[in-house]
């Protein structure tokens, strides 16, 4: 994918939204072909240097993004010459999708496989276990603890587990 279709993609867009934050995101959003130094990234977006190096440090904790040293030989300093390698996205992303469907399985089984009481003044929810510990009453306002159904929480889950199965063309045998 060329970097224009990747960064018009509302998909990565979010993830590398999520990856960087607001502020780093001009710095994620407009990646040069070639190499670029922090200082030229935080003069041409007109951000602050350290905003800028935050977003390039945590794009290249995920591999988006490599630097080499260059030491001036006049001054001695150091310059980072950055570059983007935005062609690790979809990997990135189908990886991200599979910890969040591990997640999602495990937690739409914990929602089904438990028996919730709710305090309706406090919004508390308890298992079943704990409310009967209570007496099925709320340890915080004494009101009765009422059997809540969790079906509208465990269909939304449903549905997105189903989504991200699709996407990931995960088989589901049982
Ligand atoms: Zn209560």
């Amino acid at each position: 994918m060329a970097f224009e279709d990747l960064l018009n993609d509302p998909v990565i867009q979010k993830y590398l939204h999520e990856l960087v934050g607001p502020t780093g995101m001009p710095v994620a959003a407009a990646p040069p072909d070639g190499e670029v130094t922090d200082e030229e990234l935080a003069e041409e977006l007109g951000l602050e240097l350290n905003d800028v190096r935050r977003a390039l440090f945590i794009l290249y904790e995920n591999d988006l993004a490599t630097y080499r040293r260059v030491r001036d030989e006049d001054s001695g300093w150091l310059t980072y010459l950055w570059t983007f390698h935005y062609d690790n996205i979809p990997e990135n992303l189908q990886e991200e999708m599979y910890r969040l469907l591990d997640a999602l399985e495990e937690r739409e089984e914990y929602e089904r496989t438990h028996e919730f009481y709710l305090c309706e003044v406090c919004s508390i929810r308890f298992e079943f276990g704990e409310a009967m510990d209570f007496g099925f009453e709320c340890p915080e306002c004494g009101s009765p603890l009422e059997a809540m159904d969790n079906d509208r929480l465990r269909d939304a889950m449903d549905q997105r587990i189903e989504a991200l199965r699709d996407e990931l063309n995960v088989d589901v045998t049982g």
